[in-house]
């Protein structure tokens, strides 16, 4: 392993997913770099990695530049739930166009591999089921979603504009709907929510009526894939979709987490947001092809991982109570 250690930067690495990757990468061996200005990150989730040797935390944002030594970069900054992303949309665009526009740059000088964690929602609320990659997608460039969808669009543009001009060696890899323990239990998406709800016996809020779909991929499956797709030649430049095509109506998802905890819970339907995608699910067959992976995690079985996580976090008193 030891001429196989990189210096790793994982940009959100106190995020949901940063974490997951910081601990992946740091088990295998890596000195890791993780950076985060604790938007919708925590301590917590990096607790137990701060007395690591090999990992070392910085607080910063990545709309400003940074001057590090890295041999390769995983870019994963910026809020993901709805919530967090529009609370301030300015700072959401800046992170991803700015922050791009930085760990670009630092990738450029450094000669450094990137991947970028784009998302799902490039394809915006999608006319073509499944989403392949060549679907250029249906995205509004006005709406609250915005902020989120038409900066991560740009991102990838910048991207593929340094592959272009620069030569440089970059990975994106739009992310579908990803859950699993360490999701904020505040922060607004429907796995956290279905699940804190029925722990507690509060009422499932189903935005509209439930039949809008997602896939849902367990956290491991995504780490697992990301660092396998880092691990290709340059010429794997992607977008490749990451995700599980396992698709769910929001309404089943409730029903099945009302299932698994034994809850009391009675779904309560409220207002649909403005622009909330009807449909979504990856076709897997170009990552498949060029990864030979798939999801091993069936949802079932994630969901009951992600409960046990979310139960001891309220027994242990720290989810309010409503
Ligand atoms: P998260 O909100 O838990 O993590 C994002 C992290 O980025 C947080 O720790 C936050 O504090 C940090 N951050 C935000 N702005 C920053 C800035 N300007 N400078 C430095 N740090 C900043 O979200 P997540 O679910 O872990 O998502 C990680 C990445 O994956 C995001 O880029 C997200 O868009 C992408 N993604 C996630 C999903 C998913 O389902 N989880 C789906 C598609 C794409
Ligand atoms: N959703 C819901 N109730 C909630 C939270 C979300 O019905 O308490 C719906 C939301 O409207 C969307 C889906 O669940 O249709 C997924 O929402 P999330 O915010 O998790 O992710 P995204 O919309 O970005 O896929």
């Amino acid at each position: 392993m030891k001429n196989s250690r990189k210096r790793t930067l994982v940009t959100g690495g106190a995020g949901f997913l940063g974490s997951h990757l910081c601990d992946r990468l740091v088990a295998a061996g890596h000195d890791v770099l993780c950076v985060d200005n604790f938007f919708t990150g925590s301590r917590d989730n990096i607790a137990h990695l701060l007395s690591v040797p090999h990992f070392e935390f910085i607080r910063h944002d990545i709309t400003f530049p940074l001057y590090v030594e890295v041999d390769e970069i995983y870019n994963l900054a910026c809020p993901a739930s709805p919530i967090h992303y529009q609370f301030d949309p300015v700072q959401t665009t800046k992170t991803s166009v700015h922050g791009a526009i930085n760990m670009l740059g630092l990738a450029k000088r450094l000669k450094a591999r990137i991947f970028q964690a784009s998302t799902s929602e490039v394809y915006g609320d999608p006319e073509i089921h499944p989403q392949t990659e060549e679907y250029w997608g249906n995205v509004n460039p006005i709406g609250i979603r915005s902020c989120y969808d038409e900066g991560k669009r740009c991102a990838e543009t910048l991207f593929f504009d340094y592959r272009r001009q620069y030569d440089l060696s970059i990975k994106v890899g739009r992310i579908f709907n990803t859950y699993g323990p360490r999701m904020h239990p505040d922060d607004g998406r429907v796995v956290s929510n279905f699940i804190v709800q029925a722990l507690q016996n509060r009422p499932i809020t189903i935005f509209g009526e439930g039949n809008q779909t997602r896939s849902f991929c367990y956290v491991d499956d995504l780490i697992d894939v990301i660092i396998l797709f880092m691990q290709t030649p340059d010429s794997l430049t992607g977008p490749l979709n990451l995700g599980n095509s396992s698709e769910f109506t929001i309404r089943e998802l409730a029903e099945l987490v009302i299932d698994l905890t034994g809850s009391q819970s009675k779904l309560q339907f409220e207002l649909l947001p403005e622009d909330d995608p009807k449909q979504r699910q990856p076709d897997l067959t170009k990552t498949t092809s060029a990864l030979g992976w798939a999801p091993a995690i069936a949802l079932h079985d994630g969901l009951i991982k992600t409960i046990y996580y979310f139960d001891d976090l309220l027994k242990r008193g720290c989810v309010i109570e409503y």
